[in-house]
């Protein structure tokens, strides 16, 4: 996947080899395009498998939204990847891109082919399920996070994916200034552990209760009247269904008419000024800086009040990493009680670019500590317990694998990149010894057999041992009362 946005579909860097994966140089992609073309199944267009090099930073990236939230009082919810299709079209609005064009149908042939959809982003599915199971029980705010695919049937382009990972914060049931900043700052807090909140900015605006968009949008639709044949068709389309997007059009024209325009911010209420000016001064007590962007709508329809983006700070809109914003009116629109709601939505794959153009060395977990070499029935025997223990420990081991000559072994520990080779052979088994090879250094040394887990453990060191513990703090917090 590389998550590229640059890349295209088929200048794929990286390709397989058993279980290795090589870094293609750039000359080589050339030869590798001919042979895609030759391959029978290629992923769907604009659909990127996501590979072990890409892994290293969305584990990363996953484990900074994690830590993060849990430090927050997140909980994290997993709502499946489809829903009734009706409850994209509701929430986030008919006439929005994201549902007239976007939306993948799933269902089975037949009168039902089209009843659900994968979900686009999560905020539905997790206002759904905070409905359905009651968390209004729940001590409020209820805030929650999600992690995972989502799909759009966009046309694949720069940073564009049909299938995209998402990160999604959500707080539920409470509506002040100080819990938009909080959300903001914990977003902010994340950019910076991944090393690229200086390549971001954010962009934030106030879009008013309902009521003040109501009296908006018809006085754009009256500012219109009579200029539509200036539009180009899709925006024509726009003026008709949903006014507001037209602040999102690339077009020439509609920009130079929408300049004399009413605009939205002679609409707002003074509640809302008020609210948005005590946000405002929560990030600055916070120092995080914003950018006020009044021509900042979102389009998706159930937002109101705050809605803020964070654009990539040289091309602007088109690469925003995230954006989110308050929802006050949802829950009841899906059949629940009047819950004020605010949320944020990042996507994995521009943030995982954000981190390589910055240089961000995501730390490797999948290094091979140790290789394990053997020749002979006996010596295969010892190794595989010897494998074992070692993978017990804590120490990323292969090998042991195959009936291999010892010298194309070494070949093989090489080309997995070990850092050190155990070699076990018909003579060391006799003497009860085992060969120890620091592979950078090229250096080797006879040590006998059970000295091989403590010298490999000592060489590695205790710290950097991949153990865990499923038992870990098992138990800790206890009732002692039961
Ligand atoms: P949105 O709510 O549409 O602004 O999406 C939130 C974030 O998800 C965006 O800022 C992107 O980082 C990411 N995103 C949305 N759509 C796509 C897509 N088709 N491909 C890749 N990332 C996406």
């Amino acid at each position: 996947m590389q998550g590229n946005p640059n890349d295209a579909k088929d200048n794929k860097q990286i390709i397989f080899l058993g279980s290795s994966h090589l870094q293609l140089e750039e000359s080589v992609n050339f030869g590798t395009l001919s042979r895609m073309s030759e391959l029978k199944y290629r992923s769907p267009k604009g659909v990127h498998d996501v590979l072990p090099v890409d892994h290293q930073y969305l584990t990363y990236i996953k484990k900074a939204v994690r830590h993060r939230a849990r430090q927050a009082g997140y909980k994290r919810i997993d709502p499946p990847i489809f829903e009734e299709r009706t409850l994209f079209e509701r929430s986030i609005g008919t006439h929005t891109d994201i549902v007239e064009k976007e939306l993948f149908a799933v269902g089975r042939k037949g009168d039902t082919e089209t009843d659900y959809a994968l979900r686009p982003e999560f905020t539905a599915g997790i206002c759904r399920s905070y409905i359905e199971n009651g968390m209004q029980e729940l001590p409020q705010p209820v805030e929650l996070y999600a992690i995972g695919p989502c799909f759009r049937y966009d046309r694949p382009q720069k940073g564009r994916y049909r299938q995209f990972h998402q990160f999604d914060f959500e707080v539920i049931g409470l509506s002040d200034p100080s819990i938009d900043a909080q959300l903001i700052h914990l977003v902010v807090k994340i950019f910076r552990d991944l090393k690229i909140l200086d390549r971001l900015k954010l962009q934030i605006n106030n879009i008013g209760s309902s009521e003040d968009r109501t009296t908006f949008v018809q006085a754009l639709r009256d500012y219109f009247a009579g200029k539509e044949r200036n539009l180009p068709e899709q925006d024509r389309e726009r003026l008709k269904h949903n006014p507001l997007r037209l602040f999102d059009s690339k077009e020439e024209d509609t920009q130079i008419l929408l300049r004399l325009a009413p605009n939205l911010e002679q609409f707002i209420g003074e509640e809302s000024r008020k609210y948005h000016a005590t946000l405002l001064e929560y990030l600055d007590e916070l120092k995080i800086p914003y950018t006020k962007n009044p021509g900042l709508v979102r389009g998706l329809d159930y937002y109101n009040q705050t809605v803020f983006e964070f654009w990539d700070s040289s091309t602007g809109a088109q690469n925003a990493v995230g954006g989110g914003g308050r929802f006050d009116y949802l829950l009841e629109q899906l059949g629940g009680k009047p819950t004020p709601s605010v949320g944020f939505a990042g996507g994995l794959e521009r943030i995982m670019w954000h981190m390589q153009e910055a240089g961000v060395q995501a730390p490797n977990k999948d290094l091979v500590d140790v290789f394990v070499a053997q020749l002979g029935p006996e010596a295969k025997k010892q190794c595989l317990n010897l494998v074992s223990s070692l993978r017990d420990l804590g120490v990323h081991t292969v090998g042991a694998l195959g009936e291999a000559s010892l010298k194309s072994q070494m070949r093989l520990a090489d080309r997995f990149q070990a850092r050190y080779t155990l070699l076990l052979g018909q003579l060391e088994v006799k003497e009860g010894t085992i060969i120890l090879r620091d592979m950078a250094a090229g250096k080797q040394k006879q040590i006998p057999f059970e000295k091989a887990i403590p010298e490999v453990i000592k060489l590695i060191g205790k710290d950097n041992l991949d153990s865990y513990s499923i038992t870990d703090k098992f138990g800790e917090f206890a009732d002692p009362g039961v």
